[in-house]
Order: C-alpha cells, then structure tokens, then sequence
C-alpha cells in the first residue's frame, strides 16, 4: 500500500486543485465550510489510503463535506487519481501525519470520523501511533461536534480488541459494535467496502466495527 516511491508524487499533489496545500493548513481551523460549494456537514476519513472508500461515499452523499486525509504522497496520488476521472465537489485531501489534526480543524468542526483498516503498529511501544489509541481518541474528541461519532472497521482482530479496551479511559463508548460486520444484516446495510475490506474478507476474514459517541 505504502507505495512510497512514486516519482513526482509531491509535485502533483502541490499542483492538485483537490488537496488542501499543506503550508496553509494551519490557517484552517474554523474555515472548512469555505473549501466547499456547500455549507453541510463535515465527514473525515484518516487513514484514507488510495480513496475508495470515501469517494464512494462522497458520491453517494452530495449532502456532506468529506476530508480524506493520508500521511503517503505516493498512496494519496492514487486518490487523486480517483477524483481527476470522476470530479466530486464535496471531496477534498489532506496529506498529512493525523497526529496533527487538532491544529488542522477547529473544536467541534467535523461531524464524523473515519477510520478504516488502520495500520496495527503490532509492538506496545507504538501503541500511541494506533489510530484508535486513546492518545488518538482525546485528539477526535477536540475537533467532533456534540453529538459526534467515530467509526472503525478492521479485520485485525488484535487491533480492534486494543481498540475497545482503550473505550474505559475515554470520553466515547461503543453505540453498536459487531465482530462480523458482513454477515449483520442491520449493520451492513450500505455498508461501503474499502480496499483493505475487500481484500480481506476476500479471504474470509471476519470484519470488526464499532460506532463510538461520546458517554
Ligand atoms: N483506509 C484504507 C483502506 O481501508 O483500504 C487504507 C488502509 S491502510 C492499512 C492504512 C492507511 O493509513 C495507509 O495509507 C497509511 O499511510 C495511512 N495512515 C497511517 N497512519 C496515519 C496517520 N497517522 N496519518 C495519516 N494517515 C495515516
């Protein structure tokens, strides 16, 4: 996925018209509804990968402003990519490390988060980089809106168990949680597949999500 060595990657994201450039990204807080046709609600996607995911959703929900957000150049090229052939007014990028997120949006400025299939980082003491960690989580509950919500799906059974164990020290609990997203009925209704989800359930692999609000 990495896909790290893409020559020229850098040089098209900076001329991209769909990415935010990152020497403004710190004058952002409060401004996001601006970026956008629309004033609406605001969907982050971190971790976002080559897109699929949130372009989809994108499409789908033309009533939502969505961010995807992904640390690689040479992966968010892909998402780019995405975009050049079918352009969505409702999507844009950030490339960018999501440890810095709370200097990127405002309190309360982005109504929903994405995680989806997040790096495991699998040795403890890397524990705080999992996109899950509670670490992670107070940084979510600076930037979501009273009444917002993070969503997290992994096949990584070990990652997701890190993940609920992390819920106690925090200010979010699970509103529904399922250990084999596909086969809920409830749950997988308008489930949207991402590039890892179909790979790994490809492969049988069972599909943990949970929805967190805060207690
Ligand atoms: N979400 C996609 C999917 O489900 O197909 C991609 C999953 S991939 C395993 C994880 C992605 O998250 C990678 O593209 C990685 O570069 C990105 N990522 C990991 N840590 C990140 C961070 N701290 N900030 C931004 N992106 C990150």
């Amino acid at each position: 996925m990495r896909l790290r060595n893409i020559a020229g990657s850098r040089e098209v994201i900076a001329e991209s018209k769909f990415v935010i450039p990152e020497d403004i990204l710190d004058q952002c807080p409060g401004t996001w509804q601006e970026k956008f046709e629309k004033k609406q609600p605001l969907y982050i996607e971190i971790g976002m990968g080559k897109g699929k995911f949130i372009h989809t959703m994108a499409k789908e929900h033309p009533e939502i402003n969505f961010v995807g957000i992904e640390k690689f150049s040479s992966v968010l090229l892909r998402a780019i990519q995405k975009m050049e052939q079918e352009e969505l007014p409702n999507l844009r990028f950030i490339r960018m490390d999501a440890e810095e997120i709370t200097k990127v949006f405002a309190k309360g400025e982005v109504d929903r988060i994405y995680l989806n299939f997040s790096d495991p980082w699998p040795k403890d003491r890397h524990a705080k980089r999992r996109l899950p960690s509670k670490e992670f989580l107070k940084r979510y509950d600076e930037i979501l809106v009273e009444g917002g919500q993070i969503e997290f799906k992994t096949d990584n059974r070990d990652l997701f168990d890190f993940a609920v164990e992390e819920l106690p020290e925090s200010v979010f609990e699970a509103k529904v949680l399922t250990y084999d997203l596909h086969n809920d009925a409830v749950l997988s209704e308008g489930n949207i597949m991402t590039e890892y989800e179909e790979k790994f359930s490809a492969i049988g692999n069972p599909i943990c999500k949970y929805i967190l609000v805060r207690k």
